[in-house]
């Protein structure tokens, strides 16, 4: 993790009502200074040391650290899976030779081992909430303004489906029927070069107002690591596939949400967005902690990123949260997404070991009554949100990454 981490505190009058727990980020270039007259919007505490971080002497506020670095390493260097695991060298498929039940216990002995890790606060899971404690103080001091959704709405939904298998595949008839009763739309990442994809029935699931979206060729989570040539060749494959079946440029979520360097830089003129992050999360299969620390779409170098901000089924179902267990943690942390007035993007697996357990599914049909009767939720498709992110952000200073560090 770059950065040194400062456990935060804000001036009343800048602090956000939702802020009720211990704030804590990761920060660039720290400038040890003491207040003069200026009004201190921010503290850090390090240890003993108490620093004004953001203070206020005229209109614009004066960061003590470097906003920008500091952005750049939480949203995109740190935000971002892009370690290689060992299996992605491996020259097969390992979901193909390991059964199911055997990579669901390794799955969970890499959870334990996660949430075992105690040396750094940031990002805490499954609510994290200090950068966007950092994003409302840039609203009350006119730095930024807030994203505004259709019809005064206060938040956004986006129901997106990573479909990894020919099992998942054959499950969105099920899955979309009850998205379909509620009238929500639905977000599909498909492989292109796995199973077959059967272009009447897409075409119908576009006409009644889905998304389709690209997760890959296919699952073998060496998209990212692929030297530039191949890569590049792969990719112009995958957006073919797409733009052949939909007539448009699509959204991108990585296998596995691995995403690197290169694959930003790749991705930025063949795809209309990425969401391979998330705000925090056990990201499976690696287990490292990770995650952007924000619930709205942002941009860095072309690329718009969307993260997944509710936690992901398989991360709760692997961890043993199931049943009403999972349905609370899902109305927690949507209760704080709706606060902050953000986005919540839900990623489900309709694998048979993941949202087709009877439980599970069902937990999800919970979910998607929820959105469905709350009439301040905007329930849209990711790409919905990424244009209106992108209409917004001509006019009105809604880019935390290019606005703030201005
Ligand atoms: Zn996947």
């Amino acid at each position: 993790m770059t950065g040194i981490e400062y456990d935060l505190t804000i001036n009343e009058a800048y602090k956000a009502p939702w802020l009720t727990v211990k704030a804590a980020l990761p920060l660039v270039d720290v400038r040890i200074t003491r207040p003069r007259n200026e009004e201190v919007i921010m503290w850090g505490q390090r240890d003993s040391d108490r620093i004004p971080l953001i203070t206020q002497n005229g209109s614009q506020p004066i960061y003590n650290f470097d906003i920008g670095k500091t952005l750049r390493a939480i949203m995109c260097d740190n935000a971002f899976v892009s370690r290689r695991p060992l299996y992605a060298r491996l020259p097969f498929d390992i979901r193909r030779i390991v059964p199911k039940k055997f990579r669901r216990n390794i799955k969970k002995i890499q959870s334990f081992f996660h949430f075992s890790a105690k040396n750094q606060n940031f990002p805490q899971w499954p609510i994290e909430p200090s950068l966007m404690a950092l994003h409302s103080v840039f609203l009350k001091t006119g730095v930024l303004n807030k994203l505004q959704y259709p019809d005064n709405k206060r938040y956004g939904v986006c129901m997106t489906h990573d479909i990894d298998s020919i099992d998942s595949y054959k499950s969105i008839p099920l899955v979309s029927t009850i998205l379909r009763k509620k009238n929500i739309p639905a977000t599909w990442f498909l492989l292109s070069s796995d199973y077959t994809l059967d272009r009447h029935y897409l075409r119908d699931l576009i006409a009644s107002g889905d998304e389709l979206a690209s997760h890959g060729d296919v699952h073998d989570n060496k998209l990212a690591f692929l030297p530039e040539k191949e890569m590049v060749a792969r990719l112009r494959l995958i957006a073919g596939v797409f733009d052949e079946l939909t007539g448009t440029q699509v959204g991108l979520r990585s296998p596995s949400l691995y995403m690197t360097r290169m694959l930003r830089k790749n991705i930025s003129k063949k795809f209309l967005y990425d969401s391979s992050c998330v705000d925090t999360g056990i990201l499976s299969p690696d287990p490292g902690r990770g995650g952007c620390g924000y619930l709205f779409p942002y941009s860095i170098e072309g690329v718009v990123h969307m993260p997944i901000t509710l936690p992901l089924d398989s991360s709760l179902v692997f961890q043993g949260i199931r049943g009403d267990a999972l349905f609370e943690t899902w109305m927690k942390k949507l209760a704080f997404i709706k606060a902050v007035g953000g986005v919540a993007v839900l990623c489900a697996h309709p694998e048979p070991h993941l949202l087709m357990q009877k439980d599970v599914l069902a937990q999800y049909s919970r979910f998607v009554d929820t959105v469905a009767a709350d009439h301040e939720a905007y329930c849209c498709r990711m790409k919905d949100l990424v244009s209106l992110y992108n209409q917004q952000r001509v006019q009105k200073k809604i880019d935390i990454f290019n606005d703030s560090a201005k």
